[in-house]
């Protein structure tokens, strides 16, 4: 892509009322746009990370087992009084309007009451069984504060997948494997040496649900954390019980910020029993469905890799989330000699499938190199007459601040090296 063709462009200052590093720099670097506080909009450059987020969760919950739908934002009353959760009262963040006749809806603040609903009409056997739905959507919440940037909107992006078990066992296998999965995508986002499960509070079904929590200054969350056993307490449930429970030594924990980027819920039959989701056994006899619950905000994990991985000069991408992969910089673009190399370089590596983004805007070089450490692309190439005197490139990784000096031939080879990013830290199910 040409950058004089992205829509945005990077501003020296954020928005006054904006305190949270990740939004201050998503703001300057033009991936997001802010409509109100908990409210923002997705650039061309912010889609494009969170869209490569989205490819790597789907990646891992298809391989899970999961299968992707989509469930609708409004939501009808008549739903989710039956779990008893319609009511104001009980909770305080919907955001609700009306029909033009008057019928009161509701914009989803989560969906395990869609998906019981849904699933009621395809769930009669135990040949149904067990089926892993998930999907991506907006999320409203009237959330009281928010005060994080993209860590805590009113509005958010989320992965969401219920899972539909015949029992407790069938269900626990698969949370144990959603663990898995749920490590593999924090390790691919490139969080995941920061990232730990979590003990939190669970429910009538269970004792504790697990969080992920991402170690850094910027989160909301405490949590208590064993360096040895890489396993964490969170604040709201750390007691002497819980502890000795869990066979943690009080004394070894440290006590932590973090932001939980996900988590995951064994639901029992909380939802199947207000729905009368059941089944019948290979007996003929009527059991009730067994449910687990496991989400992911986009939006926060992305805020998260702003928060953990930028630096001083700006954002800093890993290659698997990256906007672009390569950083393509003309200098002294009215030359024409630099300007067709670098038109010639952009399309050669366009054809190789490789994710360019060129700045071929006519501004000073410094401002160009200041753009692109703001922007945060894993690698930059200068195009410039003294490179191309020598018939070399200069190649900077965004990251180390490493420079290599390629001669022209190899170019195309090394960059297709840089692109073959491996799979990180991936560990199998
Ligand atoms: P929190 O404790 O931070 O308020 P939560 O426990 O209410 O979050 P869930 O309802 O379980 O979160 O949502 C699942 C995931 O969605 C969370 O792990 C988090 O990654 C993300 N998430 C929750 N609330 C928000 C929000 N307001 N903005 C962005 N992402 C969110
Ligand atoms: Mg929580």
């Amino acid at each position: 892509m040409r950058q004089s063709q992205l829509l945005s462009k990077t501003r020296k200052d954020a928005p006054k009322d904006e305190v949270s590093k990740n939004a201050q720099l998503l703001i300057r670097a033009g991936f997001v746009s802010k409509e109100m506080a908990g409210v923002y909009s997705y650039l061309p450059l912010g889609l494009r990370v969170m869209q490569k987020i989205e490819d790597i969760i789907r990646d891992e919950m298809n391989k899970l087992g999961g299968t992707e739908m989509k469930t609708s934002i409004i939501q009808s009353k008549e739903v989710w009084e039956k779990s008893n959760r319609w009511s104001d009262e009980l909770v305080d963040n919907w955001f609700k309007t009306k029909l033009k006749n008057g019928t009161e809806v509701g914009l989803s603040f989560t969906n395990e009451e869609a998906y019981a609903n849904i699933l009621k009409q395809y769930i009669s056997s135990y040949k149904d069984l067990p089926v892993y739905p998930y999907d991506f959507k907006s999320i409203f919440r009237n959330e009281a504060r928010s005060k994080s940037g993209v860590l805590r909107g009113r509005e958010f992006y989320w992965k969401a997948l219920y899972s539909f078990s015949k029992d407790e066992n069938e269900h626990n296998e698969f949370y144990e494997r959603s663990k898995i999965s749920y490590k593999n995508i924090f390790n691919r986002v490139g969080i995941g040496h920061l990232t730990y499960v979590t003990f939190a509070s669970g429910g009538t079904f269970s004792k504790f649900s697990h969080e992920f929590q991402a170690v850094t200054p910027a989160g909301e969350d405490t949590i208590y954390f064993d360096e040895k056993k890489e396993i964490a307490v969170n604040k709201d449930v750390y007691n002497d019980e819980v502890i000795n429970s869990l066979g943690l030594d009080k004394n070894k924990l440290v006590e932590l910020n973090s932001i939980e980027v996900g988590n995951i819920f064994s639901l029992g039959t909380k939802f199947s029993e207000p729905f009368d989701l059941k089944y019948k056994n290979e007996l003929g006899e009527e059991k009730l469905v067994v449910m687990g619950s496991y989400g992911i905000g986009l939006g926060r994990l992305m805020g998260t890799v702003v928060e953990i991985l930028s630096d001083d000069k700006g954002l800093v991408w890993p290659t698997s989330i990256a906007p672009f992969l390569i950083h393509l910089i003309e200098i002294s673009s009215e030359n024409e000699v630099v300007r067709k190399t670098a038109e010639a370089l952009y399309d050669k590596l366009a054809e190789n499938g490789i994710e360019v983004l060129y700045d071929d805007r006519e501004a000073r070089a410094g401002e160009k190199f200041n753009d692109s450490d703001l922007i945060g692309i894993p690698f930059r190439i200068v195009v410039s007459e003294k490179g191309i005197a020598k018939g070399e490139f200069e190649i900077k990784e965004r990251k180390s601040g490493k420079i290599e000096i390629i001669k022209e031939k190899d170019i195309l080879s090394v960059i297709l090296a840089k692109a073959a990013c491996p799979a990180r830290g991936i560990q199998k199910n």
